[in-house]
């Protein structure tokens, strides 16, 4: 098993998630999804995940969440791989995926509560568990709701209450805050600042170059399966002289459109 210490520099602490040289190609696709992509999230940092449409964004995201292998290459959940520990890996990660995947028949508890059981709460626990994280997304009030009569706002963030039910240490976040109002996403914004200054690590993915400003202790920008560039966004700012983060990405990914 590879050991803390050959892992990149993280200020000598494990990183809380770690890819080596990944290499992701889809059936019948004539480019790979990821090319050679490394990374390393550290434990506490809140780290923006940022690339065009098509960049590899949200397969990167799968792979840290186990959702799919890479074709090779190395990932790592706080030192623990999928193959030998998944269901330890199951009990630190939480995922909140750009997909909803909610059911609009049940109430807001009862998903939940559908949620809580795939992670092994159950009874009084889970019952507590689903009240502190309704309250924390600030739909207690609706929890005998169908989802069917939620705004997308509000499903946005009942899709972030079921990816935290287990606690996470390390919480993944595919666009939580895409096309949803300002004041879902202003409650989002608050919420996960609260919790990574908590301790909570948080891996996000976004398009919004603001969100990444405002929220991200160090942002990688990805293009074409690679990554292109990584560090603070006030030091890439002052390196590339840039006066935003939009104008930075613009300048290494290029004007080009992305359209599928
Ligand atoms: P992003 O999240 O940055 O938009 P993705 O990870 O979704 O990027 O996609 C990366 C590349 O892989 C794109 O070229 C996309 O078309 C392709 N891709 C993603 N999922 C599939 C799939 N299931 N089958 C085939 N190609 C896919």
């Amino acid at each position: 098993m590879m050991s803390a210490h050959s892992l990149p520099p993280g200020q000598g602490q494990t990183a809380a998630l770690w890819a080596g040289s990944l290499l992701k190609q889809y059936k019948n696709t004539d480019q790979p999804a990821l090319n050679n992509f490394s990374l390393e999230v550290r434990q506490g940092e809140f780290f923006g995940l940022l690339g065009p449409n098509g960049a590899g964004k949200t397969t990167v995201i799968s792979i840290f969440s186990g959702l799919m292998p890479p074709d090779s290459g190395t990932v790592r959940v706080m030192d623990m791989n999928f193959r030998e520990k998944h269901n330890e890996i199951k009990h630190i990660l939480g995922l909140a995926p750009q997909e909803i995947g909610l059911y609009n028949k049940l109430t807001a508890s009862e998903n939940l509560a559908f949620f809580g059981r795939l992670f092994g709460i159950k009874g009084k626990k889970l019952t507590e568990r689903i009240r502190q994280k309704l309250e924390f997304v600030s739909l207690a009030e609706h929890a005998a709701r169908p989802v069917s009569t939620f705004s997308y706002g509000m499903k946005r963030r009942l899709n972030l209450a079921a990816g935290l039910l287990n606690d996470p240490q390390v919480l993944v976040l595919d666009e939580p805050c895409v096309g949803i109002d300002a004041q879902s996403r202003n409650l989002i914004h608050e919420q996960l600042k609260e919790l990574n200054r908590r301790g909570t690590t948080i891996l996000y993915t976004t398009h919004y170059m603001e969100e990444a400003q405002e929220l991200c202790s160090r942002i990688c920008i990805m293009d074409n399966g690679r990554l292109v560039e990584q560090g603070p966004p006030a030091t890439l700012l002052r390196e590339s002289g840039m006066p935003n983060l939009e104008d930075l990405f613009l300048h290494l990914t290029g004007k080009e459109l992305r359209d599928p």
